[in-house]
């Protein structure tokens, strides 16, 4: 379709980037295009909208760039899950495992309702290792999961299958 061509058109394939071997995809000339910015914001709030959301949760960093005016043009709220320590209030913390070490995301629990059902928005998913932290800590705040939604899906690294426990029958959506 369309907005699909648009989109793939405006990420960049960066070689080597974070280390050799990895292509990394670079979704900043999209973001500098507005007019691909905005199709990307409209089907991301239109999926939002489909799965019944009540909240917008967007992953650091690039999924808050995605995730706020997603929220807003949804008429969302939107709800930051940062990397450990950089929230002010009181958290509720995930950890989860990378390749080498581990890493952790917080939420402010108190922002989030029994009632409220979250859409969880980044940008790529890859092994799906921070989505899947992501949906484990809404649940353990006590709200419930609309879907997760992605610009891009990395296929190879096996992401969807193993948020498939993570995501409990919730949508995923790769645009
Ligand atoms: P995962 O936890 O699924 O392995 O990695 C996903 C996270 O790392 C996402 O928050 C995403 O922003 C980032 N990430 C991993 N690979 C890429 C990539 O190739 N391009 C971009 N833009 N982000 C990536």
């Amino acid at each position: 379709t369309g907005i699909t061509e648009l989109l793939l058109s405006r990420i960049r394939d960066v070689a080597d980037y974070p280390e050799p071997g990895v292509v990394f995809k670079d979704i900043t000339p999209l973001l500098a295009d507005p007019a691909a910015f905005a199709a990307l914001t409209d089907a991301l709030a239109g999926v939002a909208a489909e799965t019944g959301a009540t909240k917008v949760v967007g992953l650091e960093a690039r999924g808050f760039i995605l995730g706020a005016p997603v929220a807003l043009r949804a008429g969302l709220g939107f709800i930051p899950v940062r990397k450990a320590g950089k929230l002010p209030g009181a958290t509720l913390g995930q950890a989860y495992d990378l390749e080498y070490g581990s890493a952790e995301i917080e939420v402010h629990a108190e922002d989030l309702d029994a009632d409220d059902r979250v859409l969880v928005v980044d940008d790529v998913l890859a092994t799906g290792g921070t989505a899947e932290a992501s949906l484990q800590l809404i649940r353990r705040a006590g709200a419930r999961v609309a879907g997760l939604a992605v610009l891009m899906e990395l296929g190879f690294l096996g992401g969807r299958a193993r948020l498939e426990p993570a995501l409990a029958g919730a949508p995923l959506k790769a645009l």
